[in-house]
């Protein structure tokens, strides 16, 4: 059609993804004499060896040649696994330069994502957000995709997005002049905010409660709220993630990707700016919680919608016991391993977690009202021992109102109170691995950041009394946090009895 037919080698970046990270493959086309066929090598799974007969078909289809000799395709890094269809588009141009029909100078700094139609039409794929943050990392310019995802790929900063509903539209914006081509509309990174309908201001009395989220919300510590049915745990819970500050732009980013990856991105809406907050029933699956693979694609699980946000379990104990096992490996490490033929690999989980749960299965122990035995209310406890249980920071026992509590402050004043807690601890943490006190290793919190010796002395007490050192280690952290928000540069006795609350009062589930 045009150019000079003689290249034999050409190279474009597709991008794709791994998990619900982005990754750019570098496409090699090699056309050479010999048997006409085509090849692809590089771990391609089954969705990438079938592109062979989609670009075939959509590159007649679009009124280009197919070369008649030897094609080799080869996909670098070689030693992982690629997969989806996003790589179509990138294989169908690169045979095209390869075969002298475009020239390798047009594909400079340009990714490539985007499923071909055997009719050379383009079609959308999943996870075009963290493809597109791969191509900018990478030093692309611009990435070329389906229309359907155009608004997607430009929420990524730094890139110009090329969005055609066919191949045959791409390749004539490819073969004019970079500054001639006509580029999707850059959105940039609009920012959404929201008119927040749930504020603290709704709920009524629960002081102690209202304390504990903003402790939580302030030290980034996991929650635990025990009371009878209808008292109020959900209303409260749900309202931590209104007093976590924004997120910063490469947690916007981070968040933005894997809600593309999930399909439940609205583009329109711009970059996620806010932290997520998932609430999964009590009756989700284990794989619904923790993510699965289905055919070639990564289905990423509530504690990884919940990256950077809250992870909300109403009804704790009422998880199957798989699905609260679970969690311990995210709880550790920020992160959720899976483990399938298909696919392999880790998803970002860090998120805090907020459980709510009754007292007892019928929800009354405590009011004279229980009908468990003991040995049913033994059961329900030990539902919630174990790891889970004893990565809760702030422990809340919720008691019925009186019928004269009045109303709160507001999340907004009690945001501005959790953000400057925020910066005093980011400044300290500046040179270390955590940024929240919930954070701090056991193994520096005592010899690096004690509390003062008044502190220190209330600490060993409850050593003595407790014999348990982790449970003093969780007081030591919200002690920070307290003293984060009462503006003190060392937690003091004040800061650790006032850690000791939400320690105590909520102890033991049934006892
Ligand atoms: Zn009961």
């Amino acid at each position: 059609m045009c150019g000079v037919r003689e290249v034999a080698l050409a190279q474009v970046w597709g991008a794709t993804t791994v998990g619900v990270e982005g990754q750019i493959v570098v496409v090699e086309v090699d056309v050479t004499a010999g048997l006409p066929g085509i090849g692809v090598v590089g771990l391609p799974d089954a969705s990438v060896q079938e592109a062979r007969w989609r670009t075939r078909s959509a590159l007649t289809n679009s009124g280009f040649d197919w070369p008649g000799q030897r094609i080799t395709v080869s996909l670098a890094p070689a030693e992982t696994r690629k997969h989806g269809s996003g790589l179509d588009l990138p294989i169908a141009t690169g045979i095209l330069c390869a075969s002298g029909q475009l020239s390798q100078e047009s594909v400079v700094g340009l990714a490539l994502c985007a499923e071909l139609g055997l009719d050379g039409s383009l079609r959308p794929v999943r996870g075009v957000v963290p493809a597109a943050i791969a191509a900018a990392r990478a030093g692309a310019t611009a990435i070329a995709v389906a229309p359907e995802n155009a608004r997607e790929a430009s929420l990524v900063p730094g890139l110009m997005v090329l969005a055609g509903s066919n191949l045959a539209a791409i390749i004539r914006q490819l073969r004019l002049p970079i500054t001639e081509r006509i580029h999707a509309q850059i959105l940039g990174q609009t920012v959404l905010t929201l008119e927040n309908p749930r504020d603290l201001a709704d709920v009524h009395g629960h002081a102690m409660a209202r304390q504990g989220l903003e402790v939580a919300a302030a030290g980034g510590h996991h929650i635990l709220m025990i009371g009878p049915p209808g008292i109020g745990k959900s209303m409260l819970s749900e309202r931590l993630v209104d007093l976590l500050p924004d997120l910063d732009s490469e947690e916007q980013l981070a968040v933005t990707a894997i809600a593309s990856v999930a399909g439940a991105l609205d583009a329109a809406a711009g970059v996620i700016s806010r932290p997520p907050f998932q609430a999964p029933h009590h009756a989700a699956s284990a794989a619904s919680l923790l993510g699965r693979v289905s055919g070639q694609r990564v289905v990423p699980g509530s504690v990884t919608l919940a990256h950077l946000g809250v992870l909300f379990l109403d009804e704790a104990p009422e998880f199957s016991r798989p699905a609260l096992e679970g969690l311990r490996q995210p709880l550790e490490s920020g992160t959720v391993r899976l483990d399938r033929a298909q696919w392999a690999g880790r998803l970002p989980a860090q998120f805090q977690l907020v459980i709510a749960a009754n007292p007892c299965p019928c929800g009354w122990l405590g009011t004279g009202r229980c009908t468990c035995n003991s040995l049913a209310r033994r059961n329900y406890a030990a539902k919630l021992s174990g790891p889970v249980r004893d990565r809760m920071d702030v422990r809340i026992r919720l008691a019925p109102l009186l019928g004269n509590d009045a109303a709160g402050e507001t999340t907004a004043t009690v945001r501005e109170r959790v953000e400057a807690a925020r910066i005093r601890a980011g400044f300290r943490w500046r040179e270390c691995s955590w940024k929240v006190n919930a954070r701090i290793p056991s193994g520096t919190l005592r010899r690096d950041w004690p509390p003062d010796d008044d502190g220190l002395l209330l600490i060993h007490n409850l050593e003595n009394r407790t014999g348990s050192m982790r449970g003093a280690d969780r007081v030591i952290r919200m002690a920070w946090t307290l003293a984060d928000l009462a503006g003190h540069a060392r937690p003091n006795r004040e800061d650790v009895a006032a850690a000791l609350c939400f320690r105590d009062d909520a102890q033991d589930l049934a006892s």
